[in-house]
């Protein structure tokens, strides 16, 4: 196996719908691997199933993965030297490699039509077998070049009747993969069937495109998703066809994401289910016309989503979480993913956001969190928003939360909530808060420490305890019974917006 060559990695997804979770992950532990043996990353695209083409797929992976910061050095949006590295604009170099494994006698030409295939499989299970297979005990009833004589098959060949090309699968022999997360895993043939490896169409099948370009381009690591190991015996059998074993490259089928509760895979339903983004951007349906919310619109950090993506089937080996993408590169090995399914924890990628969200600087949370709140139709002043998100960087968990959270640093508020009305705002409290707000406006300065002075006084002569009144004078403030530091969030409102709330909240609350 090629040790000591540049590693080779690809990530080659289908255009058959928007990047999966699963599809970026995949692509994130190619990226650092080939990061951190200076190896070269491409990006092929494996359109040969023309039947399951979905419009604007591939640009949706590209920009997916730009978004996570997972960049290429080779591949469809970037050219190289091995390209073109879309399969559909290889497609009549594929054709060679079908009749070379014709020539070799490893593969064959079928002409069953799909009446006959249907009939083929209906006496099959018939005669009791659950699920037939055309392989190479049925084959031999079918119509092929195995099964017909010579000169029919090359009357149907001139008189261009469609075929299909199939390989030769050997019965009854054991065929060894060597997987990195799995070890050996051992496979007999006799389970597996005829594949097409070309079609009626023109077109080669995933099979034969995916072995043929890998050799092409040199590829040294094939690390894809679980669903593509029951293929893996094939795709040996097919290198050993061609005369390719010797520069095979190192399989690692990457385990399965599972369903943050209960059992099975994930699925986009689960994200509607929970009401939450399932995809690394927004994707829109080109047939439907229907959004699917991503994580980039949701106000996630693309940061956390890699985090979290990367500490889905592997670990560090310690305890540690947090890993910035460069760390990343450095602490990934293969050796260290692990065979089970991985829970896809929705919780855990808002946690992982919150972490990245306290990680910068209130300044920077101001810049990132500007367009919301001028959308919202408040211009504040820079400083002022820059001081609103030091007080409320602690309590966000996204940045699409900020508006929301903490609109009432911007306006007044529009609702008092109802249990905290019904529990604190009674009797003699609400005529301390008016005499609160005469003697804030009678003193030169508020500051949070000249602010919970008059409160603490008014408290006192009104012969009541600070626990029996804070809650409600935060309520008068912002309309909510918990939120950032209490005089804090007073002195940042300012003297003449604390006054007016007070007497506000009195006039429509009344005295209790
Ligand atoms: N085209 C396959 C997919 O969509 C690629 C599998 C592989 O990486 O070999 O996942």
């Amino acid at each position: 196996m090629n040790q000591g060559t540049p590693p080779r990695l690809r990530f080659a997804p289908s255009p058959t719908g928007p990047l999966h979770p699963g599809g970026v992950r995949t692509a994130l532990f190619n990226y650092l691997l080939a990061r951190q043996t200076g190896g070269t990353f491409i990006l092929r695209i494996e359109d040969t199933d023309q039947t399951r083409f979905v419009e604007g797929a591939e640009q949706f992976i590209i920009d997916s993965l730009a978004w996570c910061g997972i960049t290429f050095d080779e591949g469809v949006h970037l050219g190289g030297p091995y390209g073109p590295y879309r399969q559909s604009e290889r497609k009549l170099m594929y054709r060679q490699y079908a009749m070379d494994l014709v020539e070799k006698g490893a593969a064959y030409y079928a002409f069953d039509t799909e009446q006959e295939l249907d009939e083929m499989r209906d006496r099959m299970k018939a005669s009791g077998t659950a699920s037939p297979q055309y392989n190479s005990i049925t084959r031999v009833n079918m119509k092929n070049s195995l099964s017909l004589p010579a000169d029919e098959v090359n009357r149907r060949l001139e008189a261009g009747d469609p075929y299909v090309i199939r390989f030769r699968m050997p019965r009854n022999e054991e065929v060894r993969v060597q997987d990195v997360i799995r070890g050996w895993v051992v496979v007999n043939t006799s389970q597996l069937d005829d594949k097409v490896l070309f079609k009626s169409d023109g077109m080669p099948t995933y099979h034969l495109a995916n072995v043929v370009d890998d050799r092409l381009m040199h590829i040294t690591h094939v690390i894809r998703g679980e669903e593509w190991l029951p293929s893996t015996p094939l795709h040996v059998l097919l290198y050993r066809a061609f005369g390719w074993e010797d520069g095979m490259p190192l399989f690692a089928h990457l385990p399965l994401l599972l369903k943050p509760d209960g059992d099975g895979k994930l699925s986009k339903r689960d994200g509607d289910r929970l009401g939450l983004p399932f995809y690394a951007i927004n994707w829109t349906n080109p047939d439907t016309g229907e959004t699917t919310a991503g994580y980039r619109e949701a106000g996630y950090f693309p940061e956390a989503y890699v985090n979290f993506l990367a500490l889905l089937g592997w670990n560090p080996g310690d305890n540690r979480e947090m890993f910035g993408m460069d760390e990343l590169v450095q602490a990934f090995s293969l050796e260290r993913v692990n065979k089970h399914g991985a829970r896809y924890d929705f919780q855990k990628l808002a946690w992982f956001n919150q972490q990245y969200l306290r990680k910068i600087s209130a300044a920077e949370l101001a810049v990132l969190v500007r367009p919301q709140a001028e959308s919202a139709g408040w211009s504040p002043s820079p400083g002022f928003l820059e001081e609103v998100c030091r007080l409320m960087q602690e309590r966000l968990t996204l940045l699409g939360d900020f508006t929301q959270m903490s609109a009432f640093f911007f306006e007044f508020p529009h609702r008092y909530d109802p249990e905290v009305v019904e529990k604190r705002w009674k009797a003699p409290v609400p005529a301390c808060f008016l005499s609160m707000a005469e003697a804030l406006e009678g003193a030169e300065s508020m500051g949070a420490k000249e602010l919970e002075e008059v409160f603490q006084s008014k408290v006192s002569e009104a012969g009541l305890k600070p626990g029996q009144v804070m809650q409600a004078f935060r309520l008068a403030l912002s309309g909510e019974g918990g939120g950032p530091a209490l005089f804090e969030m007073g002195a940042l409102m300012g003297r003449d917006s604390v006054v007016a709330r007070l007497r506000k909240a009195v006039e429509l609350l009344g005295h209790g």
